[in-house]
């Protein structure tokens, strides 16, 4: 599955968000609940009212939401690339995620310490930046002198695989992430291999004071406008409102979220936003058993599209049944799709699109 990490410095709010975050959850998905896979890892359904929508037309016995996992980081501290606080387990665990959920406290509070001193999310931000960036540089500096070695003696592979390694420590050295380097479409498996820390997507989450919800601030305002000129994404929330709206059931919440003046809990906001800057999507299976929602990564072909089911289907995968929700729902569901000529049916060279409700044949 697809996994955020939660990244940011002491008393910012993360431990706040990821309990909500998970208790939200079990709410939402009862019949597949969240599941503690350690006690810093959840997994958390994704919000999509496609789905009960396309439930109500089949009468679908279950519904079944897809999901990402988030995992609490803890112990980033300044020096953290010199293996301080927890330093190296810290920098193992975001090796692991395909992108990160930076926390950045935007709330004055005198009651809650910030281990700096003082209040200042764009600070914050490059502290965390700068340390995983010297972290990047020197893996990159270790393994380029591996090469080096295996260069001299003439490995053709081993001098391929510096050339992506040296355009990222060229960046590095300039004092600009990984991401900023442009990567050939060729490029970017050999890329993603590299593992680079500041190479994967960053979603800053501005952590605002219970009353600034849905207006944000002059800080998060601030955090706004860099993540913008960085191309990274951004959601304003509070954390303890958060929290508190987690512990409610879906009628409460409502009331409390308009009392609030908030369309919808910073949760959803704040998984969707993940969901999307991984680059993901979503498709559908439909019937009286149940409906389900899968994800994909954008472009994902059929057959790999249907293998998030099962391997099998993707090995003997024949064609897919393909109904746009759209049509879907205009012709209350797969038969009358099928009569307005809706229903199509699709190879595998069908590039999947999102929303798309699915049904494939394959050979067992
Ligand atoms: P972590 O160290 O980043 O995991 O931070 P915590 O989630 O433990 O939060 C640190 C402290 O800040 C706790 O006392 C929280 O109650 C408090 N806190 C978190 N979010 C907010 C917020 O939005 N407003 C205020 N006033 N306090 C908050």
């Amino acid at each position: 599955g697809f996994r955020m990490g939660i990244v940011g410095l002491p008393n910012v709010g993360k431990s706040t968000l990821f309990n909500a975050l998970t208790k939200t959850a079990a709410a939402q998905a009862a019949n597949f609940p969240f599941c503690t896979i350690e006690p810093n890892v959840g997994e958390v359904a994704v919000p999509d009212t496609r789905l009960d929508t396309l439930a109500g037309i089949a009468q679908s016995k279950q519904i079944i939401p897809t999901r990402i996992t988030f995992v609490d980081i803890a112990g980033l501290v300044k020096g953290a690339s010199k293996g301080e606080g927890l330093g190296n387990q810290f920098l193992a665990n975001i090796r692991e995620v395909d992108a990160i959920a930076h926390v950045l406290r935007c709330f004055e509070d005198g009651d809650v310490t910030h281990v700096e001193g003082r209040v200042d999310p764009i600070a914050d931000a490059d502290t965390i930046e700068t340390e995983l960036m010297i972290a990047d540089l020197e893996s990159l500096e270790r393994r380029l002198a591996n090469l080096a070695r295996k260069i001299n003696a003439g490995d053709k592979q081993a001098k391929e695989d510096a050339r992506l390694m040296n355009a990222a420590r060229e960046a590095l050295e300039a004092g600009r992430p990984a991401r900023s380097v442009t990567v050939a479409e060729d490029d970017r498996k050999a890329w993603g291999m590299l593992q680079l820390l500041t190479a994967k997507p960053v979603l800053y989450v501005c952590n605002v004071a219970e009353d600034e919800a849905a207006s944000g601030n002059a800080l998060s305002a601030r955090v706004a406008e860099k993540a913008a000129a960085e191309g990274n994404a951004h959601v304003v929330i509070s954390a303890r409102i958060e929290e508190e709206i987690s512990q409610l059931d879906a009628e409460e919440q409502e009331m409390f979220l308009a009392e609030m003046g908030l369309e919808e809990a910073g949760l959803d906001r704040l998984i969707r936003a993940g969901y999307d800057l991984l680059g993901l999507q979503t498709y559908f299976t439909v019937g009286p058993k149940e409906a389900r929602a899968w994800t994909i990564r954008k472009g994902t072909l059929a057959p790999q599209a249907a293998g998030a089911i099962h391997g099998d289907f993707e090995k003997g995968f024949i064609r897919a049944e393909t109904v746009g929700y759209d049509d879907y729902v205009a012709g209350r569901g797969e038969a009358g799709a099928r009569e307005a000529g809706k229903l199509r049916v699709e190879g595998k060279t069908y590039e999947v699109k999102d929303g798309d409700v699915l049904h494939f044949l394959f050979n067992a």
